[in-house]
């Protein structure tokens, strides 16, 4: 599932192709992806209004327009893929052959933007404001944003009893960390995943706050060193692995100690540490 660095560098990308460009018509070609809202309610908002800028808030991907707004969340699976121009996606989406998946689609004045999701998990809304959409608007502080201050995260640890990995992964807290940058977070800062949020000490809670900036910083890094290529549509992020600590690593020794990395369940999901060197 991409996380935020995933996103981010999916946005910085996208910018560029599609700042100040024109949506001449949308397609939705699997409704799924759209729903719950009208069908019609996408082309209806976005038809002829003019991108501003592609955003991100979390792990959404916003398309801001000179009038409302488009959000795109890719869920586990979905990813952007690019069109030269109408002919070629008439010609490829969805096809037999030389076929690319495609959802959604939007027929700009220089290319065409295709959602594509082939789990269908993964949604494009149409929003004529920010705060209509529930999901953004219950978002948290974005942790790749200067908003994301030591002090203000200590506060917020303070005041939970969560244990730590569930409350990174809440999204109305801190936006935007998925379950693989939560696990390395408390990797780097030594701390034990299952213990209380409000149980850290001053000295330990701003060492999770320096581990998270630094984690993401390096993933973001990554992420865009080969930047996403939305022509190729079996595109992915290469080399993540190698700043992975512990995640998927079970049984495997720990990089820093002679423990062993364990996985246990957390709110459904697996978390990787290791229980000699996190504390
Ligand atoms: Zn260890």
């Amino acid at each position: 599932m991409p996380e935020l660095p995933e996103v981010e560098a999916v946005v910085r990308t996208l910018h560029p192709l599609v700042q100040g460009q024109r949506i001449r018509c949308v397609h939705v070609l699997h409704p799924i992806a759209v729903k719950p809202q009208p069908l019609s309610r996408l082309a209806d908002l976005a038809r002829n209004r003019r991108i501003q800028r592609a955003d991100r808030k979390g792990k959404y991907v916003l398309l801001r327009l000179d009038r409302g707004l488009v959000t795109l969340h890719f869920k586990l699976d979905g990813r952007l893929v690019w069109f030269s121009n109408a002919r070629e996606l008439r010609e490829r989406a969805n096809a037999q052959e030389n076929g690319v998946h495609v959802d959604v689609a939007f027929e700009l004045e220089k290319g065409v933007l295709g959602f594509s999701d082939r789990r269908h998990f993964g949604r494009v809304y149409a929003w004529d404001r920010f705060e209509d959409s529930s999901g953004l608007a219950s978002l948290g502080i974005d942790a790749l944003s200067r908003d994301f201050k030591a002090a203000r995260f200590r506060e917020m640890l303070a005041g939970s009893k969560r244990p730590l990995k569930d409350f990174l992964m809440d999204q109305t807290r801190v936006a935007g960390l998925g379950n693989i940058y939560s696990g390395e977070s408390l990797w780097h800062a030594r701390l034990d995943p299952r213990r209380r949020a409000k149980s850290l000490e001053p000295e330990e809670a701003r060492r999770l706050h320096k581990a998270i900036v630094s984690v993401l910083a390096r993933a973001l890094e990554c992420c865009l060193h080969p930047a996403p290529d939305f022509r190729d549509s079996q595109w992915w992020f290469q080399g993540l692995e190698k700043i992975l600590r512990v995640y998927g690593r079970e049984g495997e020794p720990c990089r820093r100690c002679d423990g062993t990395i364990q996985r246990i369940e957390q709110g459904g999901r697996s978390t990787y540490f290791c229980r000699r060197c996190q504390k």
